[in-house]
Protein backbone atom coordinates (compact mmCIF):
# COMPACT_ATOMS: atom_id res chain seq x y z
CA UNK A 1 0.00 0.00 0.00
CA UNK A 2 1.09 3.53 -0.67
CA UNK A 3 0.82 5.84 2.28
CA UNK A 4 0.52 9.71 1.14
CA UNK A 5 3.39 10.67 3.26
CA UNK A 6 5.91 8.28 1.09
CA UNK A 7 4.67 10.16 -1.93
CA UNK A 8 5.41 13.22 -0.31
CA UNK A 9 8.84 12.04 1.27
CA UNK A 10 9.72 10.87 -2.40
CA UNK A 11 9.23 13.53 -4.06
CA UNK A 12 11.15 16.05 -1.69
CA UNK A 13 14.39 13.96 -1.88
CA UNK A 14 13.96 14.31 -5.41
CA UNK A 15 13.90 17.98 -5.16
CA UNK A 16 10.25 17.90 -7.02
CA UNK A 17 8.72 21.38 -5.80
CA UNK A 18 5.68 19.94 -4.10
CA UNK A 19 3.75 22.34 -2.29
CA UNK A 20 5.30 23.08 1.64
CA UNK A 21 3.24 21.69 4.24
CA UNK A 22 2.00 25.59 5.37
CA UNK A 23 0.13 25.87 2.02
CA UNK A 24 -1.06 23.02 1.50
CA UNK A 25 -3.15 22.87 5.02
CA UNK A 26 -4.29 26.44 4.08
CA UNK A 27 -5.72 25.25 0.96
CA UNK A 28 -6.82 22.24 2.13
CA UNK A 29 -8.93 24.74 4.67
CA UNK A 30 -10.36 26.88 1.80
CA UNK A 31 -11.42 24.53 -0.32
CA UNK A 32 -13.52 22.87 2.32
CA UNK A 33 -14.71 26.01 3.47
CA UNK A 34 -15.94 27.07 0.57
CA UNK A 35 -17.47 23.95 -0.80
CA UNK A 36 -15.51 23.43 -3.82
CA UNK A 37 -15.92 20.76 -5.86
CA UNK A 38 -14.49 21.12 -9.27
CA UNK A 39 -11.09 21.80 -9.15
CA UNK A 40 -8.18 22.28 -12.39
CA UNK A 41 -4.19 22.23 -11.38
CA UNK A 42 -1.98 23.12 -13.69
CA UNK A 43 1.16 21.22 -12.60
CA UNK A 44 0.85 18.04 -11.22
CA UNK A 45 4.59 16.92 -10.74
CA UNK A 46 3.90 13.44 -9.12
CA UNK A 47 0.44 14.17 -8.23
CA UNK A 48 0.74 14.85 -4.47
CA UNK A 49 -1.27 17.65 -4.05
CA UNK A 50 -3.92 16.87 -6.70
CA UNK A 51 -4.78 13.47 -4.57
CA UNK A 52 -4.44 15.55 -1.25
CA UNK A 53 -7.61 17.37 -2.68
CA UNK A 54 -9.31 14.79 -3.95
CA UNK A 55 -9.06 13.09 0.03
CA UNK A 56 -10.86 15.40 1.29
CA UNK A 57 -14.24 15.15 0.38
CA UNK A 58 -15.62 12.48 -2.08
CA UNK A 59 -17.56 15.02 -4.22
CA UNK A 60 -14.34 16.53 -5.55
CA UNK A 61 -12.95 16.04 -8.71
CA UNK A 62 -9.38 16.98 -9.97
CA UNK A 63 -8.25 17.65 -13.38
CA UNK A 64 -4.62 18.23 -13.39
CA UNK A 65 -2.19 19.28 -16.11
CA UNK A 66 1.96 18.01 -16.05
CA UNK A 67 4.10 18.78 -18.78
CA UNK A 68 6.67 16.09 -18.14
CA UNK A 69 5.93 12.47 -18.85
CA UNK A 70 7.92 11.03 -16.73
CA UNK A 71 6.32 12.81 -13.86
CA UNK A 72 2.59 12.36 -15.52
CA UNK A 73 3.23 8.43 -15.40
CA UNK A 74 4.34 8.71 -11.89
CA UNK A 75 1.05 10.58 -11.17
CA UNK A 76 -1.05 7.81 -12.83
CA UNK A 77 0.69 5.26 -10.70
CA UNK A 78 0.07 7.31 -7.40
CA UNK A 79 -3.58 7.81 -8.27
CA UNK A 80 -4.28 4.50 -9.32
CA UNK A 81 -2.89 3.25 -6.40
CA UNK A 82 -4.85 5.61 -4.45
CA UNK A 83 -8.01 4.02 -6.28
CA UNK A 84 -8.52 7.52 -7.18
CA UNK A 85 -8.74 7.04 -11.10
CA UNK A 86 -12.32 7.94 -11.51
CA UNK A 87 -11.96 11.72 -9.40
CA UNK A 88 -8.69 12.79 -10.54
CA UNK A 89 -8.17 13.27 -14.40
CA UNK A 90 -4.26 13.61 -15.13
CA UNK A 91 -3.60 15.44 -19.10
CA UNK A 92 0.08 15.16 -20.53
CA UNK A 93 0.59 18.22 -22.26
CA UNK A 94 1.56 22.04 -21.96
CA UNK A 95 -1.18 23.98 -19.99
CA UNK A 96 -0.50 26.73 -22.51
CA UNK A 97 -0.89 24.61 -25.47
CA UNK A 98 -3.51 22.31 -24.73
CA UNK A 99 -7.53 22.36 -24.08
CA UNK A 100 -9.54 21.24 -21.71
CA UNK A 101 -13.19 20.83 -21.05
CA UNK A 102 -15.82 22.29 -18.24
CA UNK A 103 -15.73 24.64 -15.89
CA UNK A 104 -13.83 25.28 -12.38
CA UNK A 105 -14.71 26.39 -8.39
CA UNK A 106 -10.69 26.67 -8.11
CA UNK A 107 -7.74 26.58 -10.55
CA UNK A 108 -4.51 26.50 -8.83
CA UNK A 109 -1.58 27.65 -10.91
CA UNK A 110 1.80 25.67 -9.40
CA UNK A 111 3.60 25.52 -12.74
CA UNK A 112 6.39 27.02 -14.16
CA UNK A 113 6.73 30.29 -12.28
CA UNK A 114 7.82 32.36 -15.74
CA UNK A 115 3.95 31.84 -17.50
CA UNK A 116 2.39 32.70 -14.72
CA UNK A 117 0.43 35.91 -16.46
CA UNK A 118 -0.06 33.80 -19.71
CA UNK A 119 -1.62 30.77 -16.88
CA UNK A 120 -3.82 33.32 -15.30
CA UNK A 121 -4.88 35.05 -18.83
CA UNK A 122 -5.82 31.76 -20.45
CA UNK A 123 -7.65 29.84 -17.67
CA UNK A 124 -9.72 32.94 -16.70
CA UNK A 125 -11.97 31.68 -18.96
CA UNK A 126 -12.39 28.40 -17.54
CA UNK A 127 -13.99 29.65 -14.38
CA UNK A 128 -17.52 29.53 -12.84
CA UNK A 129 -19.06 32.26 -12.01
CA UNK A 130 -17.80 32.51 -8.09
CA UNK A 131 -14.52 30.71 -9.00
CA UNK A 132 -11.41 31.51 -7.54
CA UNK A 133 -7.43 31.13 -9.18
CA UNK A 134 -5.17 30.32 -6.57
CA UNK A 135 -1.30 30.42 -7.16
CA UNK A 136 1.21 29.05 -5.21
CA UNK A 137 4.87 30.09 -4.59
CA UNK A 138 4.39 33.98 -4.75
CA UNK A 139 7.33 34.78 -2.14
CA UNK A 140 9.52 31.77 -3.86
CA UNK A 141 11.64 30.94 -0.55
CA UNK A 142 11.47 34.59 0.46
CA UNK A 143 13.70 35.60 -2.62
CA UNK A 144 10.75 38.31 -4.01
CA UNK A 145 10.79 39.69 -0.92
CA UNK A 146 14.50 39.86 -0.95
CA UNK A 147 15.58 40.21 -4.16
CA UNK A 148 18.79 41.30 -3.93
CA UNK A 149 19.43 37.80 -2.00
CA UNK A 150 19.48 36.35 -5.68
CA UNK A 151 23.33 35.87 -6.83
CA UNK A 152 22.23 33.38 -9.87
CA UNK A 153 21.15 35.16 -13.15
CA UNK A 154 18.15 32.47 -13.73
CA UNK A 155 16.84 32.81 -10.37
CA UNK A 156 17.06 36.69 -10.85
CA UNK A 157 15.26 36.30 -13.81
CA UNK A 158 12.19 34.13 -11.84
CA UNK A 159 12.16 36.43 -9.61
CA UNK A 160 11.30 39.35 -11.19
CA UNK A 161 9.01 37.51 -13.02
CA UNK A 162 7.16 36.27 -9.98
CA UNK A 163 6.96 40.82 -9.34
CA UNK A 164 5.83 41.54 -12.22
CA UNK A 165 2.65 38.40 -11.87
CA UNK A 166 2.03 40.08 -8.34
CA UNK A 167 1.74 43.65 -9.79
CA UNK A 168 0.07 42.29 -12.37
CA UNK A 169 -2.87 40.91 -10.00
CA UNK A 170 -2.26 44.04 -8.20
CA UNK A 171 -3.00 46.18 -10.98
CA UNK A 172 -5.98 43.36 -12.23
CA UNK A 173 -9.28 45.44 -12.96
CA UNK A 174 -11.16 42.45 -13.24
CA UNK A 175 -9.87 40.19 -10.47
CA UNK A 176 -9.52 41.23 -6.76
CA UNK A 177 -6.56 39.36 -5.33
CA UNK A 178 -5.72 38.98 -1.27
CA UNK A 179 -1.89 37.59 -0.52
CA UNK A 180 -1.42 34.82 2.12
CA UNK A 181 1.76 34.50 3.77
CA UNK A 182 1.41 30.82 3.67
CA UNK A 183 3.53 27.97 2.75
CA UNK A 184 5.75 29.42 0.08
CA UNK A 185 3.32 32.15 -1.00
CA UNK A 186 -0.19 31.95 -2.03
CA UNK A 187 -2.72 34.21 -3.43
CA UNK A 188 -6.42 33.97 -4.28
CA UNK A 189 -8.41 36.19 -7.09
CA UNK A 190 -11.79 36.33 -7.93
CA UNK A 191 -13.71 38.03 -10.66
CA UNK A 192 -14.44 41.31 -9.53
CA UNK A 193 -18.50 41.58 -9.29
CA UNK A 194 -19.81 44.19 -12.26
N1 LIG B 1 1.29 20.68 -7.68
C1 LIG B 1 2.38 19.77 -7.37
C2 LIG B 1 3.74 20.36 -7.64
C3 LIG B 1 3.92 20.88 -9.04
S1 LIG B 1 5.60 21.27 -9.39
C4 LIG B 1 2.29 19.39 -5.90
O1 LIG B 1 2.24 20.31 -5.05
O2 LIG B 1 2.26 18.20 -5.59
C5 LIG B 1 5.42 22.10 -10.91
C6 LIG B 1 5.15 21.18 -12.10
O3 LIG B 1 4.69 21.97 -13.18
C7 LIG B 1 6.38 20.44 -12.59
O4 LIG B 1 6.17 19.06 -12.51
C8 LIG B 1 6.52 20.90 -14.05
O5 LIG B 1 6.94 19.88 -14.92
C9 LIG B 1 5.09 21.35 -14.38
N2 LIG B 1 4.97 22.32 -15.48
C10 LIG B 1 5.82 23.34 -15.79
N3 LIG B 1 5.37 24.02 -16.85
C11 LIG B 1 4.20 23.44 -17.25
C12 LIG B 1 3.27 23.68 -18.31
N4 LIG B 1 3.46 24.68 -19.19
N5 LIG B 1 2.19 22.88 -18.41
C13 LIG B 1 1.99 21.86 -17.54
N6 LIG B 1 2.85 21.58 -16.52
C14 LIG B 1 3.94 22.36 -16.37
MG1 LIG C 1 4.24 25.12 -5.69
Amino acid sequence: MVLIEDILKNARNRHIPVMLDEGMEFLLKYIKENNICNILEIGSAVGYSAIRFALLKDNIKVTSIEINEELHHEALANVTSFGLGDRINLILGDALKIEVDGNYDLIFIDAAKSQYINFFEKYKNYLTPNGVIVTDNLSFHGLVENPTLTHNRNTRQLVRKIAKYIDFLKENKEFETTFYHKGDGISISRRIAK
